[in-house]
């Protein structure tokens, strides 16, 4: 009689039966893989139980009547094949993302039948399982059939693994090769000693990375607002995409929520995250609703209770009814989109990319009307990944080029300074304008790099030609904001300076007010280092901001560049005029220096003059020019 080793029957049972209240504890997302793990939780423990009350019962023979013992040995034997299809299925599911194929169906579906037939039958046929006459535990004739079936379906999923290995990622590769390298050592071993039953052990540590990487339910969860999250909508989108099925959704974002939970902190902002979940869990139901991120929700429109329509005059009404945080009485106003499918994405990132696009358009531009996601969107999006493609191009190449646009010294009479213009030419995309890209670059954590190349090639082109002779004092290079929040701004600028023997003098920085907004600490720290070098700087884009005076008076700049929306507008009307003429009036009795950008023609350059500016800037005067241009621009010029 062999003596089985038992115990790890036992740890393994205690494992799966932990997973399963942990599992059971927490609001599952209704998903196919979920509910698929969960069968394969089960199944394991049925496994592992029957396996062991199998062991007793064929120990004791004599006591156990015969139909008993043939049955328990039946769900043993149905329960463990049950979990390798099980897994098997598993596996399908996560490698083709989602999409179980008609022929892996069949094949599933007969092998189930006739391993069912076999085990269901052997009490008769005596195939499988019999109990001779001395009451002898054996296996019949067909009892291999089970093994062949069930090991030739796991040959058959792990090839179609490691042909499909690029969809997964790389807890579900761990999962899967752990598993199987496990469960060759557990037959191994189970074939030199037969004693040892550790099989069920190995599932369940299967099961349990499986549930620690992949099945964890708070992946699902918005631990906030106890909601459904960003993956588990990504989900939602795969499995409808999956079945082919159609769908609507509306999704929305509070308009000023962040500015919300700047005023009033961001524990009232959470809380009324959470009240608005609420409200729309109560009303849709929790399957039907997403917290996707920030303050956009997402919610699948059940068509059989309720309209597109009629779940967008909810939302609007829910927020409009005055929301009370600290006594206040707050009107939220939400940007509301719609999305059908089938409609314009052939993929579910179609669908969140042109959402995330849509939303944040509309939010940006403060748009109350609902809009109908489209193809447009995605178009859109498509181009920003295909530029922030370029720019990263571009940065490996070095291929940006800087033009220089002159800029006219009213008093002297010349050219003596220029601003560096940044231009990228894609081989696909062809001219695309920094106002495009630019801020692409930012959002994209690449400024810092192409501001680099950028200031290279300004400080490559100054050392290269005789700037005495050709009359140029400084060149204004364009920082970005995320450069003026890195500490370690002015270091780096000196060191190219230096390193290309370029005077500090010779640049002059221009920042915009949002730099100045965002830290104003590390600018201040980092302008005076580079001012006590001998750069200077300019306030650009002035007029289009907030224009605070503040900046003007804490920040030590030189110049101001008046941007071209004020200009234009004082050519055409009187009251802008105004505005104009004070403005500069203004920045005179500040000590500043004043540019005016966007000189189109001798009226606004006369105008500019006879109001005192110190320089211009303009087409009327030159575009931006590649440098060779630029060189030929100032030699033609007459010295004075
Ligand atoms: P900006 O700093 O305000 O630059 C002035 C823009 O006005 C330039 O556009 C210039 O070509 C344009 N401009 C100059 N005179 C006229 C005129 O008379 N009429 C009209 N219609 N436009 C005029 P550009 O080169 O397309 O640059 C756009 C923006 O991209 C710049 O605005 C700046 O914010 C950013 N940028 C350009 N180069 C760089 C760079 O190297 N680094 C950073 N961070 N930003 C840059
Ligand atoms: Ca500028
Ligand atoms: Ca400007």
């Amino acid at each position: 009689m062999v003596e089985y080793i038992f115990e790890y029957e036992i740890c393994a049972a205690a494992i799966m039966t932990v997973l399963i209240i942990l599992f059971l504890m927490k609001h599952n997302y209704p998903s196919t893989s979920n509910k698929l793990y969960f069968g394969l939780l089960v199944l394991d423990l049925a496994a592992v139980i029957f396996d062991v009350v199998s062991i007793f019962t064929i120990a004791h023979t004599d006591k156990v009547p015969v139909w008993l013992n043939t049955l328990v040995n039946m769900l043993y034997l149905w329960s463990f094949n049950g979990c390798a299809l099980l897994f098997c299925v598993y596996v399908i599911f996560i490698t083709k993302r989602g999409v179980i194929t008609k022929a892996n169906r069949i094949v599933c579906s007969s092998i189930l039948v006739l391993e069912t037939i076999l085990i269901a039958t052997t009490p008769f046929t005596k195939l499988i399982i019999y109990f001779d006459e001395n009451r002898i535990y054996s296996h019949g004739p067909a009892f291999i059939l089970l093994y062949i079936l069930s090991y030739s379906l796991l040959i058959y999923v792990l090839i179609l693994f490691f042909l499909h290995r690029k969809n997964l990622n790389k807890y579900q590769i761990l999962a899967v090769v752990t598993f199987t390298v496990a469960t060759i050592a557990a037959v191994t071993i189970q074939m030199i000693d037969n004693r040892y039953l550790i099989q069920g052990l190995v599932s369940a540590f299967f099961l349990l990375i499986v549930y620690v990487s992949l099945q964890n339910p708070d992946d699902y969860m918005d631990k906030k607002t106890d909601c459904f999250n960003r993956n588990a909508f990504n989900d939602t989108l795969d499995a409808f995409f999956a079945k082919g099925e159609k769908f609507t959704l509306v999704v929305f974002t509070i308009n000023d929520f962040r500015y919300i939970s700047r005023v009033l902190g961001s524990a009232a902002g959470s809380d009324l995250l959470d009240n608005l979940a609420m409200y729309l869990i109560y009303r849709y139901g929790k399957n039907n609703v997403y917290h996707l991120i920030s303050s956009n929700f997402a919610i699948v429109v059940d068509e059989e209770k309720e309209t597109v329509d009629g779940v967008i005059s909810d939302i609007r009404e829910h927020l409009n009814t005055p929301y009370m945080i600290d006594n206040m009485e707050i009107l939220l106003t939400p940007c509301i989109c719609t999305v059908y499918h089938p409609d314009f994405a052939e993929t579910p990132e179609d669908i969140t990319d042109a959402i995330d696009y849509t939303l944040n358009e509309m939010s940006s531009s403060q748009d109350s009307e609902t809009i109908r996601v489209s193809g447009s969107a995605l178009d859109i999006k498509h181009r920003e990944n295909k530029i922030v493609h370029a720019i990263r191009t571009a940065i490996h190449n070095e291929d940006f080029m800087v033009y220089y646009q002159p800029i006219f010294d009213t008093e002297r009479l010349c050219f003596n300074s220029a601003e560096a213009l940044i231009r990228l030419n894609d081989y696909e995309l062809g001219f695309i304008s920094p106002d495009e890209f630019i801020p692409l670059a930012e959002k994209n954590g690449l400024i810092v790099e192409v501001g680099e190349i950028v200031f290279r090639k300004v400080c490559r082109f100054l050392s290269s030609c005789d700037t005495e002779k050709l009359g140029i004092k400084y060149i204004e290079v364009n920082l970005s904001v995320v450069q003026c929040m890195q500490e370690n701004l002015a270091s780096s600028m000196l060191e190219i300076m230096q390193e290309y023997g370029i005077s500090p003098e010779m640049i002059n920085f221009e920042i915009t007010e949002t730099s100045a907004s965002v830290n104003e600490n590390a600018l201040t720290r980092n302008m005076y280092r580079l001012l006590e070098s001998g750069s200077s700087f300019s306030m650009d884009d002035y007029g289009t901001g907030f224009s605070t005076a503040n900046y003007l008076i804490s920040l030590p700049m030189s110049i101001v560049k008046i941007d071209k929306s004020i200009l234009w507008p004082a050519m055409k009307d009187e009251s802008a005029m105004t505005i104009l003429s004070h403005t500069i009036a203004m920045l005179k009795d500040l000590d500043k220096k004043i540019v005016v950008e966007g000189v189109e023609n001798s009226e606004m350059a006369s105008t500019l003059i006879n109001l005192g500016c110190d320089y211009l800037q303009g087409y009327y005067y030159s575009r931006p020019v590649p440098e060779n241009e630029y060189i030929d621009f100032l030699e033609k010029q007459p010295i004075i």
